[in-house]
């Protein structure tokens, strides 16, 4: 792939864009359409050959469209090591597993960006960047615009962001270096620059993706009236702050502990009382990561987008707190009216977590074994079992870790968002967790997997209404594409008067002490009508399951409620708000950690919170023209150029690929402009070897208009024996073309029919 020449490919049609048609595949074989008077016989007789189907560009162009087929053709193209392929309105990208030279240089950007027509290129992440870039400026006024990147995980999602944003960053960036040179490489250099610092605090390695966003992700990036990148903000959703002091086996705590163990300087090591042998529980060693080797790289990113050296310090003070907390631990209680012993071996990493969080060693004890129970004015005090001892230790760095992502973004958000007198468009990217099913799932995965139903319907809507839009504009009368609409599961999860989101959050409420049980019972007995959740009676591990629109999955009962309270003890809040850590102090007497203790409970579950986030993230894709991107795995073991079918046909179901194809393909995907239609195709009818007068067009004497398009489709209808009463009708649903008021439009076997002709001539 050196030359533009080699990039282009030519394509058929413009995907639903109703653009003109700049360019025509080479299926390699000759579909000799059958004579069948039967429309289900033309069909077949364009099945696709099997030696050609790398060369499909677009799934919508596969015939028949089905979950197999869309899937050899990703097998095929993989094989040629082509990644990318356009399906329908949305790209699918397959992940290399490897660098793939020259795919995503400099070179390969501007040939996308100056290029008059980038849909004629192959396909690449970079034409759906460019197509948002362009399409911000609107025909009649400017629209923001959004890049949904979805897919599971390991999938290639943050892989992509990062692509979207180094585009932006380079075709976007202010040529008028001269003018002030710092002050433009700042800002594309900082927007660039809070992905490896973002990356270090909320990836890890997990058992399916040695970095793993464990937060999802929306950045918008500014543009001026003059389309240069400006500045940037970032919102973030549910960071997965459990694993800090937890986690899965096999798997790693956040990358930046590493690197901080890594990285440091003896003189760091000292200060953060690290030692190069120091064993710590919370951060086991499972495989290595390059990401571990990047602490210089963190650092230098923050120098960038301003955090200074002090700062600096406070931050690596607390996280070298939290990782001596994980080493302590508690003795059993023989005497339940006394509170549980710290180890013996426990004390000095108690003492050493307490001088680098800057607290009182004493203090920090009394609050992880003794709860302080309020009765109106007075307070009693109540020891803590070993395992309360230890969740409330948990907890502490929970939330501590999660307060300061918190400070993080909003300090990268302060720190590249331009003012908003100087940007006036937005394009934004969301990077969010695909659609999830485990053995066992929780309420992450109901989190998640919401989330995920909410993106698909505003997929659905979006798209089949900007089709409709089209229809009507170009006088077609009907509405006649039905798809399965999520809301029933929608409802199911987050509806009023009840459903599993309201159920949880009252039971959340009442805080009764066997609130999994009653959770159960109330789920069974209130949301027994709805068709999208069921309940296995005879199952031994409590669950309820929902019916997705991705499938089906099973979500256990066990500790929901509790993990949607997310309570943080108020003493261990009091505690951190007496820090003398100067930062430690300022994000824990922020008026937000009010709502983390039980008081604030009612206001803040974590469903809540979730489902507010999402709504108003919601608000803003529906401002937008969004652009679907979905990445595949194609396999488990993260191998380079390793295709495994099974895997990856799960995740096409997953994301509803295959319906998305048939979406696009459904009624006419293909919209061509009259002139353009006539320039390619008007000479089929004079070397049609019609000699029927009236099916003889007079080239010359063509004007762009309806009445000549249909002559001309007329003829090349009969030349195939084909009815065009019956093929070419706006009422009924089984027509090929039918003609607008501005454009033609067609299925793909028509347009198969016409480039089969054009061919022959
Ligand atoms: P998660 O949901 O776990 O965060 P993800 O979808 O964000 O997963 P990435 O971290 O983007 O997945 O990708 C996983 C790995 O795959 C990357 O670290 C990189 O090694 C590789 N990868 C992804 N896309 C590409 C690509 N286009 N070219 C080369 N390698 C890639
Ligand atoms: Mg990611």
């Amino acid at each position: 792939m050196n030359s533009a020449d080699d990039r282009r490919n030519v394509r058929a049609g413009h995907r639903n864009g109703g653009g003109t048609v700049t360019g025509f595949v080479h299926k390699g074989h000759s579909p000799h359409p059958s004579l069948d008077d039967s429309l289900e016989g033309e069909i077949r007789a364009f099945l696709t050959d099997e030696d050609q189907l790398h060369t499909y560009d677009d799934l919508t162009k596969v015939n028949p469209v089905t979950p197999t087929t869309v899937l050899k053709c990703l097998q095929a193209r993989y094989r040629v090591k082509v990644f990318y392929t356009h399906a329908g309105c949305t790209l699918v990208a397959l992940n290399p597993f490897q660098p793939i030279p020259d795919l995503y240089s400099l070179d390969v950007m501007k040939e996308y960006h100056c290029a008059s027509q980038p849909q004629e290129f192959k396909p690449h992440i970079f034409i759906v960047a460019e197509e948002a870039y362009r399409n911000v400026q609107g025909q009649l006024e400017p629209v923001n615009q959004s890049l949904v990147v979805s897919g599971e995980s390991g999938a290639g999602k943050t892989w992509t962001s990062r692509c979207l944003m180094k585009y932006y960053a380079t075709v976007a960036a202010s040529s008028s270096v001269l003018k002030s040179q710092d002050t433009v490489e700042r800002i594309e250099r900082r927007v660039l620059d809070s992905n490896p610092i973002m990356e270090a605090f909320g990836n890890a390695c997990t058992l399916r993706n040695n970095n793993s966003s464990r937060f999802g992700k929306y950045i918008q990036l500014q543009l001026d009236r003059c389309q240069l990148l400006v500045g940037a903000s970032v919102q973030t959703y549910l960071l997965e702050k459990t694993r800090v002091a937890c986690q899965p086996a096999n798997e790693r705590n956040f990358h930046i502990f590493y690197q901080m163990m890594k990285g440091a300087t003896d003189e760091q090591r000292k200060e953060w009382k690290m030692s190069h042998d120091q064993r710590f529980v919370w951060l086991p060693k499972a495989e290595k990561t390059i990401e571990e080797d990047c602490f210089h790289d963190t650092v230098e990113a923050m120098v960038h987008l301003g955090i200074n050296a002090e700062k600096q310090r406070q931050i690596f003070k607390i996280l070298a707190g939290i990782l001596q907390l994980g080493n302590v631990n508690f003795s059993s209680s023989t005497d339940e009216s006394q509170p549980c012993n710290l180890q013996e071996q426990s004390k000095d990493f108690l003492q050493r977590a307490a001088e680098l969080l800057c607290v009182p060693a004493e203090e920090l004890q009394l609050c992880l074994r003794v709860r302080t129970l309020k009765a109106g004015k007075q307070s009693v005090l109540k020891p803590c079992s070993q395992a309360e001892c230890s969740m409330r230790r948990d907890c502490l760095a929970k939330v501590i870790y999660a307060q300061l992502f918190e400070w993080l973004v909003t300090f990268i958000n302060n720190s590249i968002c331009a003012d908003k007198s100087t940007w006036c468009n937005f394009i934004g990217v969301l990077d969010v967790y695909g659609f999830e099913c485990f053995q066992i799932n929780n309420l992450e995965q109901l989190c998640i997997n919401y989330a995920n139903e909410k993106l698909q319907q505003h997929f659905v809507a979006h798209y089949l209404r900007a089709q409709q839009e089209e229809y009507v504009s170009e006088g077609l009368q009907w509405s006649f594409v039905k798809y399965q609409d999520n809301q029933s599961c929608l409802d199911l999860i987050e509806g009023s008067p009840v459903s599993v989101f309201s159920l949880l959050n009252e039971e959340s409420r009442l805080n009764r002490a066997s609130d999994a049980k009653t959770f159960k019972v109330r789920l069974e007995k209130e949301l027994c009508d709805n068709v999208n959740i069921s309940w296995d009676k005879f199952s031994k591990v409590p669950h309820f399951t929902v019916a997705h629109y991705a499938g089906k999955v099973n979500y256990q009962i066990q500790g929901m409620v509790e993990k949607n309270k997310d309570p943080v003890p108020p003493e261990l809040i009091s505690l951190l708000q007496k820090s003398e850590n100067a930062l430690l102090h300022q994000i824990f007497t922020d008026r937000e950690a009010e709502n983390m203790t039980s008081k604030g409970l009612s206001k803040v579950t974590v469903v809540s919170k979730f489902k507010n986030s999402l709504e108003s993230l919601m608000k803003i894709l529906h401002t937008t023209t969004p652009h679907y991107t979905r990445c595949i795995k194609p396999n488990p073991d993260c191998k380079p150029l390793t295709f495994k079918k099974e895997e990856v046909i799960m995740q096409l179901e997953a994301c509803g690929i295959v319906e998305t194809i048939h979406i696009s393909a459904a009624g006419f995907p293909i919209r061509i402009p009259f002139k353009s239609f006539m320039e390619r195709y008007g000479l089929i009818a004079k070397y049609s070897g019609s000699k029927s007068e009236s099916h003889c067009v007079d080239l010359e004497a063509l004007s762009d208009d309806m009445r000549e398009v249909e002559k001309l489709v007329r003829v090349v209808l009969q030349h195939q024996g084909l009815d065009p009463s019956r093929c070419l009708d706006g009422e009924k649903h089984n027509s090929w073309v039918h003609c607008g008021r501005t454009k033609v439009f067609l299925t793909q076997s028509m347009l198969d029919l016409l480039e089969d002709q054009r061919k022959r001539i």
